[in-house]
């Protein structure tokens, strides 16, 4: 592809060259959540992409410790 680029774009088909890509996602669903993740059900959660909060590996991860943390909170 950076061949058939490098017709209409000379130099772009260089070792130097680095490619920048947009990435572009839409989450039709959103759950209306408390700063812990809460549903408006009293102790249901909602983490990661599901829930419409997280858009990634790690920010899905730190979602569920959220909760986890909470979840602990409130055993004690
Ligand atoms: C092609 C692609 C590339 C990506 N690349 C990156 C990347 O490079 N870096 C990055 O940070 N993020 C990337 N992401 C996003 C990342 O994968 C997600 O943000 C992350 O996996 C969300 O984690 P999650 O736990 O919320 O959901 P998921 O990882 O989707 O986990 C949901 C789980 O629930 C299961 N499940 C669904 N329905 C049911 C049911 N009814 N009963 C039981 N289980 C069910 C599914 O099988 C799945 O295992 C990428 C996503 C895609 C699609």
């Amino acid at each position: 592809m950076l061949e058939a680029l490098d017709k209409v774009a000379p130099g772009i088909y260089s070792k130097h060259t680095l490619l920048y890509g947009v990435e572009v996602k839409f989450y039709s669903m959103r759950l209306k959540l408390t700063n812990n993740l809460e549903t408006q059900i009293k102790n249901l959660f909602a983490a990661g992409d599901g829930a419409g909060v997280t858009r990634g590996l790690a920010q899905a991860s730190v979602s569920g410790v959220i909760i986890a943390r909470e979840i602990i909170n409130r055993m004690r």
